[in-house]
């Protein structure tokens, strides 16, 4: 099924994808679906992120190749850091490049969400705690990156993490392609079959470390061939599997 969050009437719900039409559902995910009242024409539904986390844990150069292009050694365990709710983003919204930046930078990643409450979850039992997997864009002013010691400015900014358009929850995250397109030209191209850390190792990591609460993200890392991206661009993360989450630069 393909969940997704949008705005109808003014307020938040959720829907899903079947036949092309969004056909609304009544609560949410982590509680009660119900079968609601209603359809709509994809283009009409104003989308929103299709979840709001209360973390989303990112790691670092979790492929060989986005470790190689920037000459740094292949981690031995994961590196993680967090990006804050209020970076989210929804599809086709404006990603806003900061005045302190000169440098914004996208990173087509899978994204992982956490179905139900998860603390030290073995590897075999991770897919018990996940609800699907969305697209996400793990924004980075790459030129604050060094200067900071760790990644937290550089990834937090408002805007810097667009995800969607929607969860898809029956899908097997392990051999997936995942692309992005700057303006139409394909800028990554990999598969999550070159993950260091694969989604289950990551669960157990780190649900070994913290508590996972429903609707936090994991965002497992990016692929080669990062780049920046300018006012006026347009940028297209697409998941085989799941879809293609689009948005725009100012
Ligand atoms: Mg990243």
């Amino acid at each position: 099924m393909k969940l997704l969050r949008l705005l109808y009437e003014g307020k938040e719900r959720y829907g899903k994808m079947e036949g092309g039409e969004v056909h609304l559902l009544r609560g949410n995910p982590f509680a009660k679906l119900k079968e609601g009242e209603g359809r709509l024409g994809l283009s009409q539904a104003r989308l929103l992120a299709p979840v709001l986390p209360g973390k989303a844990l990112c790691i670092g150069l979790n492929y060989r190749d986005h470790a190689k292009e920037f000459d740094l050694p292949i981690p031995t365990s994961p590196v993680v850091f967090i990006k804050p709710p209020s970076a989210l983003l929804a599809p086709g919204a404006e990603i806003i490049r900061p005045t302190q930046s000169r440098r914004v930078d996208f990173e087509a990643e899978l994204v992982v969400v956490i179905g139900r409450r998860a603390k030290d979850v073995p590897a075999k039992k991770a897919f018990d705690y996940i609800l699907g997997y969305t697209c996400g864009n793990d924004v980075t002013a790459r030129d604050l990156q060094p200067k900071d010691g760790q990644w937290t400015v550089a990834k937090s900014f408002d805007t810097f993490m667009p995800l969607g358009p929607w969860i898809e929850t029956e899908l097997d995250p392990s051999n997936l392609a995942v692309s992005a397109y700057l303006n139409g030209e394909k800028k990554q191209s990999s598969n999550t079959v070159n993950l260091i850390f694969g989604v289950p190792e990551l669960v157990e990591f780190l649900s070994s470390v913290m508590t996972l609460e429903p609707g936090d993200l994991i965002m497992t890392g990016t692929p080669s061939g990062v780049g920046p991206m300018n006012s006026g661009d347009e940028i297209a993360v697409e998941i085989q599997g799941i879809g293609r989450l689009v948005n725009k630069v100012r």
